[in-house]
C-alpha cells in the first residue's frame, strides 16, 4: 500500500495506486509533519506505519484540506497536534457526513463494499490547530511553514512550504496526472493562489495527486486555471454559451462543468 518516493533532505512522499494519492513527510532533529493521512483510518494506519520505516521522531498533521481522501484518516494518527485551516475545521463539520454517504455509495456502486465500509466506519478529525495565513513550526534545526493562499481548490487550502529544501507539498492546488478538480473550487481566485505557491520559490512541488513536479509545471497549470477562470466569466455575463465553454477548456467536459457551477466571485462564502 504505496511507495516512498524522496523529495528533499528528509522529505518524502508517499505515492498511491489509489486515486493516485500523494502524502508527504518532512523531519527535522526533534519532530516530523505527515501531511495529509488517507481516505480512511486503514490507510491513516498503513501510512502512519510507513512513517515509522523512515523516522521515530514525535509527529504533527497537516491537513491541506477537507477532502475525504485527505482528511479521513487522521484519527490513525492519535491524539497529536493536527494543524488545518479554520475552514478546513469547518468543512469537515459542515460536509464530513456528506462526504462520507457520497464516496461510501460510490465504492459501493464500484463493487468495491470493503473501501465503502473503511470510509462509513473513519473517525472525523477536525484540526484543532487553526491556521488562518502562515504558521511556522519548528521541528528542530528546521522551520516548515503552513500557507493559505486563499480560495483556489477549496476556500480553505494549506500548502506546505520546507523553504531549506526548495519545496511545497501543494495539496490538491496543484494535480499532475488528472486535471485539477472543481467540486469546491473558487476558479477565480485559483490562478493568484498558485502566484502565491509559485512566489515560494520552490523547485518541487508535491500535488495532492499525481506525481512531484517542478515550477514550470505549476506555471503552465495556472495559466489552463486562467484560461478556465476566464471562460466561466464569459459564460457568467452571457458573452459565451456554455457548450462552447466546454469546447475551448482546456479540460475534459465533466471538470469544466464543475468549474461553471461555481461562484464567479473570488470571496468565500
Ligand atoms: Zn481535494
Amino acid at each position: 500500500m504505496g511507495r516512498w518516493v524522496e523529495v528533499g533532505d528528509r522529505a518524502w512522499v508517499r505515492r498511491h495506486a489509489e486515486l493516485d494519492l500523494s502524502l508527504g513527510l518532512v523531519a527535522g532533529d526533534r519532530a516530523c509533519l505527515v501531511v495529509d493521512t488517507g481516505a480512511d483510518e486503514t490507510q491513516g494506519a498503513a501510512f502512519a506505519k510507513a512513517v515509522r520505516e523512515l523516522t521515530g521522531l514525535p509527529w504533527s498533521v497537516v491537513v491541506t484540506h477537507a477532502h475525504f481522501d485527505h482528511a479521513f484518516g487522521t484519527a490513525a494518527f492519535g491524539h497529536r497536534p493536527v494543524f488545518g485551516h479554520p475552514g478546513c475545521r469547518a468543512a469537515l463539520a459542515g460536509t464530513g457526513e456528506a462526504q462520507r454517504a457520497t464516496w461510501a455509495e460510490h465504492y459501493r456502486r464500484e463493487g468495491r463494499p470493503e473501501a465503502a465500509e473503511r470510509i462509513a466506519a473513519a473517525r472525523i478529525v477536525p484540526p484543532g490547530r487553526t491556521v488562518t495565513g502562515t504558521a511556522e513550526l519548528d521541528l528542530g534545526g528546521r522551520l516548515v511553514r503552513l500557507v493559505h493562499p486563499g480560495p483556489g481548490h477549496t476556500d480553505h487550502d494549506l500548502v506546505v512550504h520546507v523553504p531549506d529544501s526548495g519545496l511545497v507539498f501543494a495539496g490538491d492546488l496543484v494535480e499532475e496526472g488528472a486535471p485539477p478538480s472543481f467540486g469546491d473550487a473558487f476558479p477565480q481566485a485559483w490562478p493568484s493562489a498558485l502566484d502565491l505557491v509559485l512566489a515560494l520559490g520552490a523547485r518541487t512541488v508535491v500535488p495532492g495527486h499525481g506525481e512531484p513536479v517542478d515550477a514550470a509545471f505549476v506555471t503552465r497549470q495556472r495559466a489552463e486555471l486562467a484560461e478556465v477562470a476566464a471562460l466561466c466569466r464569459a459564460v457568467a455575463t452571457g458573452a459565451l454559451p456554455p457548450a462552447e465553454a466546454l469546447a475551448r477548456s482546456p479540460y475534459p467536459e465533466d471538470f469544466t462543468t464543475e468549474a461553471l457551477a461555481r461562484p464567479t466571485t473570488t470571496t468565500t462564502t
